[in-house]
């Protein structure tokens, strides 16, 4: 732990969790009780970037209906975790449905809302949820674009990085599949597989012979994840990130 130290920074409001493009989420000042450092390295705040479905929430394909989302076992108590521990808790997540009009961005937004009070049910809350809604192919001109935000690409937890000042190069992204892992790869951070979700299916294509685009471990659980990321943090950078 030599060069991370803890800062106490007051939170004076709620915080604002937003999409690629604007503030999307309020998180209360009471919300945030409890929170009021964060874990820093010389570079900025340490976070654990979260994918959403099949990691924090059950993946059910598209989810269009508002009344299936549910957080998965353990997800509530391993957030609650890194939120008394000072680390920022962020999820990225492409939402391609809203290019492919199976549900508005609006449906997006209030499954955010549930999912954060769903958390708060369980003491725990995450900082920002970013969004993607577009696909290079499908979609109006609104959504069908190449945009910089879709996994594997990093445009999602750069905009995190300069709005909450986080050091990317300290800090972690667990998902259930390789797409998550190498966007952690690209945006130089340690990525992390869980079981959950289509996880099972998708270790399968772990390669022997290239590290640099594995996970650096593969979880059953986001709880199991992120015990073994609070143990890991401190340990220094990724040194398998192919920026
Ligand atoms: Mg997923």
């Amino acid at each position: 732990m030599s060069s991370l130290s803890l800062f106490a920074i007051p939170v004076k409001t709620g915080i604002r969790g937003a999409n690629s493009s604007g503030n999307d989420l309020f998180v209360p000042r009471s919300l945030l009780r409890g929170s009021s450092f964060f874990l820093m390295t010389k570079n900025g705040r340490v976070a654990v970037f979260f994918d959403r479905d099949g990691t924090i929430i059950k993946e059910v394909g598209y989810l269009s209906r508002l009344e299936d989302m549910e957080l998965l076992p353990g997800a509530g108590r391993a957030i609650r975790f890194l939120n008394q521990k000072g680390i920022m808790t962020v999820v990225v997540t492409n939402q391609s449905g809203v290019a492919r009009g199976l549900f508005s961005e609006d449906l997006v937004r209030k499954v955010h809302e549930r999912l954060q009070e769903a958390l708060q049910k369980e003491g725990a809350f995450l900082n920002r949820i970013y969004y993607c809604p577009h696909h290079p192919e499908h979609g109006d001109e609104r959504y069908r674009k190449n945009c910089f935000c879709r996994k594997p690409k990093t445009g999602m937890l750069k905009k995190a990085a300069r709005d909450m000042n986080i050091d990317l190069s300290r800090s972690y992204l667990i998902g259930d599949t390789m797409k998550d892992v190498e966007t952690a790869g690209n945006g130089g951070m340690k990525g992390i597989i869980v079981l959950s979700g289509y996880g099972k299916e998708e270790v399968k294509k772990i390669e022997s012979r290239n590290p640099k685009k594995n996970p650096v471990y593969v979880a059953s659980d986001l709880l199991m994840a992120v015990r073994w990321v609070t143990k890991d943090i401190g340990k220094g950078k990724n040194e398998n990130s192919h920026r």
